[in-house]
């Protein structure tokens, strides 16, 4: 079998394309080589060495060591130089190098091969006896700690010692014989604290450090790594041995990184830091401050320490070409290693380059506007998520963070403000110009004011789905939800955290985008929406097949998604409108009423209300399709549940406090969401259906009036499970419209559809669909119903799944295909049996999910509809899933 594939002399036996087999440093060394660029000789081990060392007990394959033997005669052949010789010794670098790049997850070893006598040879060698022990010291310092697992403060502490004692600053400042003393007692060191020596035989050194790189791959940084980033252990990594090129040698030398575009803000500028006299790790550990390789750069930031462009021209030239060419060739951004020794550029490293989400897009843009890549894979290379990042204000990178503690991502975008326990404080903290965080253990529809009057939300229970969450996302106010490490002390208005009690007024700044509640005022970046975003936007419509429509029900949510692209409303909660200002009371005297007339005189009052809502939605939507639910919650939601509350209520609307007392138990349920919700509703009270569905149609003729546009609206029933629960609804829907339509002369084509949220309907979709004409499946619900786990409960639990890896994602975020999705494509194949043209959506928090709406760019479902926030990413998903 063959372990090893050499590169080196303008030859590679792999190439880019071999990534698996040679891991990604391993493929692009091999292709770099291939292209004719300067790249030292070496040897990559493959990832499949790795996995045979793991189902062999922790051995190496028997044939590995003749063909790294045989691999470094070839090396020996062309730079002219032997491993372990007394002459001129050739060292080398040895490094891990996995499928996808695995940061710190391993060290590497430079300058293996020297020794007690090598080291003599290399200084001889090289005229430099100082760059010679410098480089024995660096390896034995690495080796020590990477192979032998001292600790590398061991030999920090010994080198500060000594540079303490010689009076010396930096460590270029130690001579020759000054560093042979280091290394003493780093011999000596070893010796104690481990009880060996520290090895001379270069062949053993070399295995050593194989066997430590394939050893690395389990240990615990990498596993944690790996579980973070989904990466799965049987990639294995692969073993780089290279060569070794000097930066160290002297002030023609240098090392250095570079980008071939601006990382952070996408700039086609290259951008990159060096050091002179140093080698690779000096720049990553940050112990020198390295300089500019631009002289542009140089200038821009003010620094007097001269750029590689003009303190090594000609070296600076090659490089430059070579990005350029690198670039070209890879047709993206690329994050490159290289040294210059005695003013001869060495590329060491290739790869595409890390970038926030700002520079992807403007890399994507340009790179498509220089014909580099095509406009569809310029939309394919954003990640959609990361558009949050330029939606909503951030916490500035650099800020200090101090972090009290942490919950759920549940709506983007980072918040500051002072603390308040209630909605009644928050609202009139807006009144008076005050900036607040909302903190409640969990919000229900009656802060909906509050939640309005704040910059943030920060609930200590709840999940993705809690009601903080959905309606904060709506929004566009920055969340977190579940932050169980926090208390809050309701009565003495307090917010305890670990260690740190806050009160009421004290400044706390959340960011919804990763969860963390931190202390006081954080320096943030406002968002940008600059001309790439929209170019990519545009392209991304091109490219999409399903719509995106928006969850919205108020004016301004339902303008800011016009304003991020939303093709209509594809959810409106009528309930959520029965709680603003003074109709909340209206809607109590409507649910207390004794009877069908106290209700139709309650809901009397509401129609209007309700009809010029609807009318405002239709002449935003100017003609795009909007579905309006109806009624969906348990009524007790509406009601008051404190003692002072109950007083409150009873006293506006002039009732008794122990009536309203007794009306509020009676309507208690143990089991809300299972309950009295939905178009049980409507069944049980068909006048609260007949009052929405008159309001609708109102608006419908008064908006068509006013915009000249035609309104289709499409009334959506909510919790259907049985076809004959849609037909009672749907009869009083359309005795409405007649009448209406009779009344204003105005002809109104509308929709009568279900949602999909339970698994009977799913079931049953061929028959519910000879009355429904379209379906919205509402995942949220569907996701809970199928499961048969609370969405207001779940979060607690589901993190311990997670974590336990019995599922690997929140079901109430990414849509679980096997089960739900199951359902899904049931539905809506069943559906379009029954009505071909059956129009499909979905409406759940899942609408805005990428990986989910790929599933419903596979099932086939006509549109996608999120909170406004998330139309964007959608936009660009859909366009992904599409293309
Ligand atoms: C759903 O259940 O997915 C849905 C959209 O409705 P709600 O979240 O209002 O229950
Ligand atoms: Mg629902």
């Amino acid at each position: 079998e063959k372990w090893v594939y050499t590169f080196g002399g303008g030859r590679a036996e792999g190439s880019a394309g071999d990534r698996n087999l040679l891991g990604g440093k391993g493929a692009n060394l091999a292709e770099m080589c291939n292209l004719g660029l300067p790249v030292p000789p070496g040897l990559t081990i493959v990832t499949s060495a790795c996995n045979h060392y793991y189902d062999n007990g922790r051995r190496l394959p028997d044939d590995l060591k003749d063909q790294v033997r045989a691999a470094l005669r070839q090396m020996e052949a062309i730079t002219g130089r032997l491993f372990g010789d007394m002459a001129k010794p050739l060292l080398l670098s040895v490094r891990s190098g996995a499928r996808a790049s695995m940061p710190g997850m391993m060290d590497t070893v430079l300058n293996l091969g020297l020794n007690d006598r090598t080291v003599e040879a290399l200084g001889h060698d090289a005229g430099d006896a100082r760059f010679a022990w410098d480089s024995y010291r660096r390896f034995i310092q690495m080796y020590g700690d990477v192979v032998m697992g001292l600790d590398h403060e061991v030999f920090e502490e010994i080198l500060e010692d000594e540079k303490g004692r010689l009076g010396h600053e930096q460590d270029t400042e130690l001579s020759a014989v000054e560093w042979q003393h280091v290394i003493a007692r780093y011999k000596e060191t070893i010796r104690e604290e481990l009880g060996e020596e520290f090895p001379q035989d270069p062949e053993v050194q070399l295995w050593g450090a194989i066997g430590a790189v394939f050893a690395s791959w389990m240990n615990a940084r990498a596993v944690t790594y790996r579980t973070l980033h989904s990466i799965p252990a049987v990639w294995g990594t692969a073993v780089n041995v290279q060569a070794m090129v000097f930066g160290n040698l002297g002030n023609s030398s240098a090392t250095g990184v570079a980008f071939t575009r601006n990382p952070s803000t996408g700039e086609n500028k290259l951008y990159g830091e060096f050091l002179v006299n140093a080698q690779g790790e000096d720049v990553v550990a940050g112990i020198r401050t390295p300089q500019n390789i631009t002289e542009e750069a140089r200038i821009a930031s003010g620094s007097d320490r001269p750029s590689l462009e003009k303190l090594m021209p000609e070296a600076f030239a090659e490089f430059r070409g070579i990005c350029d060419r690198l670039e070209r060739h890879y047709r993206d951004m690329q994050d490159l290693e290289f040294t210059i020794e005695r003013g001869k550029l060495w590329m060491l490293q290739t790869r595409s380059g890390k970038r926030t989400a700002k520079a992807a897009l403007k890399i994507a843009v340009d790179m498509a506007t220089e014909g580099l890549i095509s406009e569809g894979e310029a939309v394919a290379r954003i990640d959609p998520a990361s558009l949050d990042q330029l939606l909503h204000p951030t916490i500035d990178p650099r800020a200090r963070r101090d972090v009290i503690g942490s919950g759920l991502p549940a709506s983007p975008g980072a918040a500051t403000g002072a603390i308040v326990f209630t909605s009644e404080d928050a609202v009139q903290a807006q009144e008076e110009g005050r900036k607040v965080i909302l903190v409640r253990i969990e919000t229900s529809p009656e802060d909906i004011h509050g939640m309005h009057a704040a910059e943030g939300i920060l609930t200590t229970r709840g999940g993705m789905t809690s009601h903080a969450a959905v309606v904060a996302r709506g929004m566009g106010t920055p969340c977190v939800s579940g932050a169980g490490t926090l208390r809050v002390d309701l009565r003495n208005e307090l917010l305890i955290a670990h260690g740190v009690t806050l009160k009421k007024g004290d400044v706390i700044t959340i960011d919804g985008s990763s969860g963390q509640v931190l202390k006081g005022e954080i320096p943030m970046l406002q968002p940008e929406l600059s001309g790439d975003f929209g170019r990519i936007m545009e392209w991304a419509d091109r490219t999409r097949r399903m719509k995106v429509r928006t969850n919205a029900e108020t004016p301004a949510d339902a303008r800011a998604a016009r304003s991020f692209g939303a093709e209509g409303i594809g959810l409106c909660r009528t309930e959520h409108m029965f709680f603003e200002g003074s109709r909340i009371n209206v809607m109590r005297e409507m649910i207390l009423a004794e009877d069908e007339a106290g209700r139709r005189a309650s809901l009397a009052k509401l129609l209007p209300m309700q009809r010029s809502d609807f009318a405002e939605l239709f002449e935003i939507m100017h003609g795009l399709p909007v579905t309006i639910r109806l009624l969906d919650p348990p009524l007790h939601e509406f009601l008051p549940k404190s003692d002072e509350e109950i007083a409150e209520v009873a006293a506006a609307l002039a009732i008794e406090e122990a009536a309203l007392r007794r009306r509020v138990d009676t309507l208690h349920e143990f089991n809300p969401m299972l309950g009295h919700r939905g178009c049980r509703l409507a069944i049980s009270y068909p006048e609260i259906a007949e009052m929405q569905a008159r309001a609708i149609f109102e608006a419908a003729a008064e908006a068509a009036k006013t915009t000249g546009a035609a309104v289709e609206p499409e009334i959506m029933v909510p919790l259907v499970g049985l076809k004959a629960e849609l037909d009672y609804v749907k009869a009083r829907i359309e005795a409405v419209a007649k009448a209406v339509i009779a009344e204003t002369g105005v002809a109104i084509n509308y929709l009568v559809g279900t949602m999909i949220e339970l698994p009977r309907a799913a079931l049953r979709a061929h028959v519910i669909a000879e009355s429904a004409e379209f379906f919205s499946f509402g995942t949220n619900d569907l996701t809970q119903t199928t499961f048969g786990i609370s969405r207001d409960d779940a979060s607690a639990f589901l993190s311990t799944y997670i974590q336990k890896g019995i599922i690997e994602q929140d079901p109430f975020v990414q849509l679980d295909f096997d089960g739900v999705g199951e359902l899904i494509r049931i539905a809506a194949e069943r559906g379009r049996r029954t009505r071909n043209d059956l129009k499909l959506g979905i409406c759940g928090e899942h609408g805005g999910d990428p990986a989910s709406i790929h599933f419903c760019e596979e099932a086939g479902l006509d549109y996608v509809s999120c909170s406004p926030f998330r139309v964007p990413i959608a936009r660009l998903a859909a366009a992904q899933a599409a293309f």
